[in-house]
């Protein structure tokens, strides 16, 4: 009976052990793996001629829902709804968009959408037609679904959709929703080191670590609002505040992140706000936050 006693208790702190480091272990940050150079993004910005953006709009037409001890470490079980975004930044004569959203049988990848609007959608794919360049936060079909589904896929492909060398680089991160492989074969990749300027106001700045692929895109308005896209650096506004990742048994176990350096990239990005308070950083699926963000008129609610 003592020898099964000492199995039992074996078992129970292995498991407890195992689920500390899955679910709850979070360790120092690591400041020296990312920074960003915020006055050298500023002066690249407006290193490309022409008139600076004069409104973003968004709107999130498929949400999913995951647990919310799925998406910041320490946080409780109860379900957690996580709309997903895509962003159109206008100019006086164009657009050009950041994501692309999924539709609802890609969502059903993942467990399902929580929610779709066809109207919403409809007006994101009108908008990705119209759009003179398309870029992607990252690869997670959650971001490039509703490009790759677009019935001009592979013209909106050679025409306007701007992915990186890194990007594509790993397929298997595409998870099966990708571009047709023969429209791949002769598609020319962005290759950048650190940052470069994408359009007027609007430069992407490297941030490898949830996927090698991401990338945070700054925009500045010409009124002088500065915007950092962030993707998926943090699911929820919650990270960067608390400097949180996801959980391990997530970051490293599902999505095979740098987690040590998505965590700091959330505390750089906490350290810029607070150095550059009006400084808007836009969350890929935080409805509280960017519902807060359309109220307060730095985001439009509908595409045009
Ligand atoms: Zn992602
Ligand atoms: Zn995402």
């Amino acid at each position: 009976m003592k020898k099964l006693g000492a199995v039992v208790l074996a078992i129970l702190v292995l498991g407890g052990l195992g689920y500390y480091i899955a679910i709850l272990q979070m360790s120092d940050v690591d400041e020296t793996l990312y920074s960003i150079d915020i006055d050298k993004v500023r002066a690249l910005a407006t290193s490309i001629e022409g008139p600076l953006p004069t409104k973003i709009n968004t709107e999130a037409p498929v949400g999913i829902e995951f647990p919310g001890a799925a998406v910041i470490t320490g946080w409780s079980w109860s379900p957690h709804k996580l709309p997903i975004y895509a962003y159109q930044v206008m100019y006086p004569d164009g657009h050009i968009m950041i994501d692309a959203a999924m539709n609802e049988e890609q969502a059903d990848l993942g467990g399902g959408a929580s929610f779709f609007d066809a109207e919403s959608y409809g007006r994101m794919t009108a908008a990705l037609g119209s759009a003179r360049k398309i870029v992607f936060t990252h690869e997670h079909y959650d971001h490039t679904g509703g490009a790759v589904a677009h019935p001009d896929a592979v013209e909106l492909l050679k025409n306007q959709i701007v992915l990186t060398d890194l990007q594509l680089a790993y397929p298997e991160n595409w998870l099966g929703i990708g571009f047709p492989e023969d429209a791949l074969d002769e598609y020319e990749p962005l290759s950048y080191d650190g940052m470069m300027a994408l359009a007027p106001g609007i430069v992407l700045v490297e941030a490898a670590g949830h996927t090698p692929g991401s990338q945070i895109v700054y925009v500045r308005r010409a009124d002088g609002q500065e915007y950092f896209f962030i993707g998926d650096v943090a699911w929820t506004y919650a990270g960067i505040d608390q400097v949180r990742t996801r959980p391990n048994l997530v970051s490293r176990g599902l999505l095979g992140e740098d987690r040590a350096r998505t965590h700091a990239q959330v505390a750089e990005l906490k350290a810029l706000e607070a150095e550059n308070p009006t400084l808007a950083i836009i969350v890929g699926h935080d409805a509280p936050r960017t519902g807060n963000q359309i109220a307060s008129g730095l985001l439009g609610n509908q595409f045009e």
